[in-house]
Order: structure tokens, then sequence, then C-alpha cells
């Protein structure tokens, strides 16, 4: 069946888990071919056969994207495995909450390396790509970055965490600035809680200081949000929707 991304090709960072594996899947029901782009190598590989059953193409892409050079090669490894590159998803990304006083550093180091810099070169080295395919007979080319409520407004405990999202959301607007006469359109996902694996990574005395706050928080599930990806990259070329905010139903 054709469809809005039928011969097109999106790359999703973060692909083994949570939005980014349901955002790779629901970009392959549209019609994408699709780059899974993380470190976890075997979850990639049964993501990749559940694309494959939707009837197009999957590259597993094992990669770090902290380091400069695997994410440059997972955006050269895509666009030789599929072809071209018209969408990208930058969606890998870490939450390592608690207080800024006696925080250990190396939790703010990881954030700032995968949140911002990882960001940071996948699109460096993804918007020539994007430019060309925008450039094509489609006129159109995507990059979405999943930010997050968290890239709204800051609250004391998420400081850092804040940082990196609230930094996602400048560098986005002022790339859209830059790239808009060319067509490639710059989205802004910002998601409230989700169920997926990001809260397991929180310092355990963080999330028992936390326990009463997180008890009975609303949660949207890790589709809600692909299919607002999905909804954002399969709009006609003349439409851009910039920025998408989700809540779960009873988030004050
Ligand atoms: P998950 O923890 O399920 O997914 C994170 C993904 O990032 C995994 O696929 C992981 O794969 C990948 N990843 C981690 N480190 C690296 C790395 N160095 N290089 C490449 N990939 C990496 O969490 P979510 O799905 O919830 O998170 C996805 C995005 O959504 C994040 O940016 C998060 O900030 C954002 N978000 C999440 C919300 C939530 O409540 N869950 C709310 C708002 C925004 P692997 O370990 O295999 O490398």
């Amino acid at each position: 069946m054709t469809s809005r991304l039928t011969g097109t090709v999106a790359l999703v960072t973060g692909a083994s888990s949570g939005i980014g594996a349901e955002t790779a899947l629901a970009l392959a029901a549209a019609g994408a071919d699709v780059a899974l782009v993380a470190r976890r190598r075997d979850r990639l590989e049964a993501l990749a056969d559940r694309v494959r059953s939707l009837g197009t193409k999957a590259e597993v892409v094992e990669a770090d994207v902290t380091d400069r050079a695997q994410a440059v090669g997972a955006v050269q490894q895509a666009v030789t495995a599929l072809g071209r590159l018209d969408t990208v998803v930058n969606n890998a990304g870490v939450m390592l909450l608690g207080p800024v006083e006696g925080a250990p550093v190396e939790e703010w180091d990881r954030m700032i390396a995968l949140n911002l810099q990882g960001l940071l070169y996948v699109t460096h080295a993804a918007l020539p790509h994007l430019l060309e395919a925008a450039a094509g007979s489609r006129a159109t080319a995507d990059v979405v970055m999943v930010s997050s409520i968290a890239g709204r407004s800051a609250q004391a405990g998420m400081g850092v965490y804040n940082l990196t999202k609230h930094g996602v959301g400048a560098f986005a607007e002022s790339l859209r600035q830059e790239v808009a006469g060319r067509h490639v359109r710059v989205s802004l996902v910002e998601p409230g809680p989700v169920a997926t694996e990001l809260f397991t990574h929180i310092r355990p005395e963080v999330l028992e200081a936390g326990r009463s706050a997180f008890a009975g928080t609303p949660l949207l599930q890790a589709g809600d949000v692909a299919d607002a990806i999905a909804f954002v990259v399969t709009r006609p070329a003349r439409v851009v929707v910039n920025e998408v905010l989700l809540r779960p139903d009873g988030l004050a």
C-alpha cells in the first residue's frame, strides 16, 4: 500500500526501547524505510524484524551517538544502506533526576552528552542529506526533536534535565529559522510522563524521595508519542507542525 512516507527513509535514535521503538514502527507503518539507532543491537535486531513484517526496510545501526565519530557513522550507514534520508527523529535521551546539591556530576555529563551533544552530532551529520531530500520532488524533509514538558518549565530536582531540554528547544527554533526557506521542517515534540524505561535509570534514593510526587501520576504510552511524531512528519509539504505538547489526561 502506498502511503505518505512510501519511498522515504527515516532515522530514529534511541530506537531500542520506549518512544523510539514505537516511532520506528509508526513510521514504517506509514511506509518509510527505517534506520534504527541505539547501543543494544539485540533489541534493534528484534525491532528490525517487526519493521520488515510491515513491508518496509530496516537497517540496524549500533552506535553510541555521544561519540561524534559513531554519530556521523550512524547517519552514513543509514544513507549508504537505504539510499537517502528524509526524516530524522532525535529521540535518544536520558533523565537522571535529583537535586543539584551533592549531585554525582557524572550524571550531568551523561545527560549533556546524550540529550545535547548526541542530538547535535546527529543533526549536523544528517542536515546535508535532509536538505538534498527537501530539494527533490517531495519538497520536504523533517527533523523531529523529542524534548519534554521539562523543556517548557523547570522544577526543583530536575535542573540539568531541564537545562538539556530547554536547550533542545532553543536549538530547534534557531535551526528552524536557518532551514525553513529550504523546506526542511524542524519540530519539537514535548511529552509529559510516558511509561518507558526512562525512569529506571534514576538513583533509588531520588526515586524514594520523590515517591509521593510520582505515585499516581498519569502516564502516556510510548505509542501515543509515536502517533504525534508520525502526524508531524506526514503532513503535506505546505504544512509545518513546529511544536506538539502532549500531557496524559489528569496531569495538572
Ligand atoms: P527509554 O529509556 O526507553 O529510551 C531511551 C533510548 O535512548 C534507548 O533506546 C537507548 O538505547 C537510547 N540511548 C541511550 N543512550 C544512548 C547512546 N549513548 N547512544 C544511542 N542511543 C542511546 O526512554 P524514552 O523512550 O522515554 O525516552 C526517549 C526520549 O523521550 C528521551 O529523549 C526522553 O528525554 C524523552 N521523554 C521521555 C519522557 C518519559 O516520561 N518517558 C517524557 C518526555 C520526554 P540503548 O540503551 O540501547 O542505547
